[in-house]
């Protein structure tokens, strides 16, 4: 192991991430031939997909390349045409369409790993992996590091969580 690594396994600083951060390109389970498809903002609506908020209730589309099955979601609106349901982003299931995550493994006995991407397997990784963990100065609600459920980040948990981590990204 070079000295780099060695310092990145050691010390990890939390940039302020949030859930929706990694929300951009979401792996699913396809639901017609159960390969690996992906859930992300409609190309029509590029636009809104550049704010968190707004991309939370952009129309989405999901597309698998393996059988070239295709749905779309778009957000149930009131009589003003407002959205009046905010996706919870949240796993094991897709916010969208409520597929099952792509990435997902048992851990720990009986809990749930999950992630939406490559991105974010290789930011929970190294919070993982780290000794020192420091915070962002200001997360405000909290960052997505901060809301891990307690074993996740507790020490006695750490070579199973990582295990399953790295079986993660070989998934992806
Ligand atoms: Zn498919």
């Amino acid at each position: 192991m070079d000295d780099e690594r060695a310092r990145s396994d050691h010390r990890f600083r939390d940039k302020g991430w949030r859930l929706w951060d990694f929300a951009q390109e979401i792996f699913v389970r396809c639901p017609r031939c159960g390969g690996r498809a992906a859930v992300f903002v409609h190309p029509d609506h590029r636009e809104e997909g550049r704010s968190a908020v707004l991309r939370l209730i952009a129309p989405h589309r999901l597309s698998c390349l393996g059988c070239g099955h295709t749905a779309s979601w778009a957000p149930r609106t009131g009589p003003g045409g407002s959205p009046t349901y905010l996706p919870r982003l949240s796993g094991p299931d897709d916010p969208f369409f409520g597929l099952p995550l792509w990435l997902q493994r048992p851990c720990c006995g009986g809990r749930i790993l999950w992630a939406y991407n490559t991105a974010h397997v290789d930011v929970l990784e190294q919070y993982v992996a780290a000794r020192l963990r420091e915070r962002h100065s200001w997360t405000g609600s909290g960052s997505l590091l901060e809301h891990l459920p307690a074993w996740m980040k507790s020490a006695g948990n750490r070579d199973d969580v990582l295990r399953a981590l790295r079986a993660l990204r070989a998934d992806a």
